[in-house]
């Protein structure tokens, strides 16, 4: 992430946009504008050749208004504390946007993750858990997974806070493996959510997606699962990115095909991925390919001032968190592209972290089949609410997402009042 960029401050001006929409006074909102507490820690690991490297850790518990704190662990060598702090307060937002009792957190680890062998990543995350211990808790503040981290470090993270309580609590994270506590359908939730969205959005704008033209960038459990999502409802998926670079193919690639490749072992690329007639491309020509629908599912400040005028989708799918810059975004703007936000469009994977924490502290199991249902009506009933405010506010549907839930955040805290 370039460090001219602020991701919070940026979060910041479009609260007080909002605020000022919805006629808000200074005093109705000024507790948003800065964490509730900030948490930074060294991380001291010892690493296979026998030596010691110490790695800063963070977690941003951004609002407690509306719930315990809510959000994603992150391990990215980008990693630092205005990222962390910007995606906290997203958090918030994001929960507030699709209606579930949450507040927003965020943590993460400044780690190349796919530097460190398993047992380094493992050492990592039960030292950083014992030093988040004080300030976590299934009722306190609830990780999940984010950039590089899966179901596997959340088991680590939750036997290791379960040690120290001296009890098994499973409710601490979400994103658990199905065996141990996790929930069917939550690591496809961010994805499915995606392709929800791209339905009721399709519906609004009168494009059929049976045959529609989408470009994913990111392949990861986001991208790559929103990919798998959106091909199953008829759209043409003609480019996929990760790291490595992007692979495009004019009548649509073999999604699955892909996701299996990737999935086949640690550290697949696409790289190393081939079929025929594919070509490689670049991660900007993936952006700016004549495409329906681009989904940007990897990182922040992917779309900027210098791509945004030659991005030629329809419609943004914001499926990472930040991933357009205000700059950005006021250029799709005027060039007519609707850009769907990234607090209602990825929304579905707290959604179901949501469900499976509910499952964990009354110890039952929900059939898949309830919890895709339950998920769609949430995603179907936030795409709805925030279209309706954005329409009647006369705003984009981003403005529209933040007056929505600034509104329920402002509305939960002038109930609480201010004590001190
Ligand atoms: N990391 C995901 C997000 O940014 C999921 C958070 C969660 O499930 O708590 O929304």
């Amino acid at each position: 992430m370039s460090k001219s960029y602020n991701p919070h401050e940026e979060i910041l001006r479009i609260v007080d946009q909002a605020a000022a929409l919805l006629g808000l006074e200074k005093r109705d909102y000024i507790q948003l504008k800065s964490p509730e507490r900030e948490l930074k820690v060294s991380v001291p690991v010892r690493m296979d050749d026998g030596s010691i490297q110490v790695f800063e850790g963070y977690r941003v518990q951004h609002s407690g208004v509306r719930g315990p704190y809510k959000g994603g662990t992150r391990y990215h060598q980008n990693v630092d504390m205005d990222e962390v702090k910007a995606l906290a307060a997203a958090m918030t937002f994001k929960c507030a946007v699709v209606d579930i009792p949450y507040g927003g957190g965020k943590g993460g680890i400044t780690v190349d993750a796919t530097k460190l062998s398993k047992a380094e990543l493992e050492r990592l995350t039960r030292k950083y858990t014992t030093l988040l211990y004080p300030i976590v808790g299934p009722h306190i503040d609830i990780p999940a997974p984010d950039v590089n981290t899966n179901d596997e470090v959340m088991a680590w993270f939750m036997d290791t806070y379960s040690i120290l309580n001296g009890q098994l609590t499973l409710a601490v994270v979400t994103g658990k493996p199905v065996p141990l506590g996790g929930s069917l359908g939550r690591s496809e939730a961010t994805g499915r959510g995606i392709m929800l969205t791209a339905r009721e959005i399709a519906r609004k704008v009168g494009l059929d997606l049976k045959g529609a033209r989408v470009a994913v960038q990111g392949a990861g459990n986001v991208g790559g699962t929103a990919a798998r999502f959106l091909h199953r409802e008829g759209c043409q998926v003609v480019a996929i990115s990760d790291v490595s670079g992007a692979v495009y193919k004019e009548d649509g690639l073999d999604i699955e095909e892909i996701w299996s490749f990737l999935r086949a072992e640690r550290g697949r690329l696409l790289k190393d991925y081939d079929a025929p007639g594919l070509s490689r491309i670049s991660n900007t020509e993936l952006l700016q390919l004549q495409v329906d629908i681009l989904v940007p599912a990897a990182l922040e400040n992917a779309i900027t001032a210098e791509n945004a005028p030659h991005i030629k989708a329809q419609i943004v799918l914001e499926g990472a968190n930040g991933p357009t810059t205000a700059d950005a975004d006021n250029i799709l703007a005027e060039r007519g592209i609707t850009v769907v936000p990234d607090i209602l469009t990825n929304a579905g994977g707290v959604v179901v972290s949501y469900f499976e924490w509910l499952q964990n502290l009354q110890s039952v199991k929900w059939e898949e089949d309830e919890i895709n249902r339950k998920l769609e009506y949430t995603m179907v009933k936030a795409f709805h609410d925030v279209w309706n405010m954005a329409e009647q506010a006369g705003t984009s549907l981003r403005m529209g997402a933040y007056m929505l839930a600034l509104d329920r955040i402002v509305t939960a805290s002038k109930l609480r009042g201010v004590t001190f």
